[in-house]
């Protein structure tokens, strides 16, 4: 697949693929910051875009949740919509990519945007993942803090239509961050200390235009790091003097082409010969 994508993408394209992968090559500690353009593969759609959830729903503010029994029903409803929607989305090439990357010991920090809980799903272990902006694989309870398997609630909210408590007594919400609500302050610690300490960072399906979040990886690229940014469509980063190398994309052929050529033995190894460096490549006669 990658050796074939090599052949078919426009020559920039290819160029970029493989100036990425020695980026890759030649990093031990990657800082991997990701947005909804990764998850559009499994079927997810960007609820930010033209066509987004967001243009048609009105989002349920975080103090809202908390003060009134209708908005947490409306909260409760939205998810349940989202969860028949795409609560079977599989982890895509992208996902798994980062997983082959963390088992070959160059990954520092994931760090997602995304809800979907798609990059734990694919492999990606706990302790090298930060999902800033929550997870709807979960719920929690915003009084005691205990996280809890949703399936039981939403079961309880499907026929009920009242949004479900915890045993303490206290609100249950999908443990997400809202809009109007705090992220987590040790999840926020984490993701700029690994800033401070990646020697590559890399932006994947993200417009970088939610702040503090896309602070992150420009943090690391402000300290020096190697900054690498694949996105269809522009982002806020473009044009900035520390961004290294910008592909332009779709991410799903691009990041996973780019993960296999670097880790692929041995073809970077100067002399390796032949004019991909002896990356494995097909030859497509009607080309
Ligand atoms: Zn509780």
């Amino acid at each position: 697949m990658p050796a074939r994508l090599l052949d078919t993408l426009p020559p920039m394209g290819a160029e970029g693929i493989q100036q990425f992968s020695r980026f890759i090559d030649d990093a031990s500690s990657i800082l991997v910051f990701t947005g909804a353009g990764i998850s559009t593969a499994s079927g997810i759609p960007d609820y930010r875009g033209p066509e987004g959830v967001w243009a048609t729903r009105r989002p349920v503010v975080y103090n809202d949740f908390m003060a009134s029994a209708s908005a947490r029903a409306e909260y409760w409803r939205q998810k349940l919509e989202d969860r028949e929607a795409f609560g079977a989305a599989e982890p895509n090439a992208v996902h798994r990519a980062i997983v082959r990357l963390e088992r070959s010991g160059k990954v520092d920090l994931v760090v997602t945007q995304n809800v979907d809980g798609l990059h734990a799903e694919a492999g990606t272990s706990a302790e090298r993942l930060v999902e800033v902006h929550g997870t709807n694989r979960l719920v929690q309870c915003q009084t005691c803090g205990a996280r809890s398997d949703p399936a039981p609630h939403f079961a309880m909210f499907a026929e009920s239509g009242e949004a479900p408590r915890c045993g303490c007594g206290g609100l249950l919400k999908p443990a997400t961050i809202s809009f109007g609500q705090q992220l987590r302050a040790e999840d926020i610690t984490r993701a700029f200390e690994a800033a401070q300490t990646s020697d590559l960072v890399v932006a994947l399906g993200s417009t970088l235009a939610v702040t503090p979040a896309a602070d992150i990886p420009m943090a690391a690229a402000r300290r020096g790091a190697p900054y690498v940014i694949v996105n269809q469509g522009r982002t806020e980063h473009d044009g900035s003097p520390f961004v290294t190398l910008r592909i332009e994309g779709d991410v799903s052929l691009i990041f996973p082409a780019a993960v296999d050529m670097a880790l692929a033995d041995g073809p970077m190894d100067p002399g390796a010969g032949g004019p991909t460096g002896g990356y494995p490549r097909e030859t497509d006669p009607s080309i």
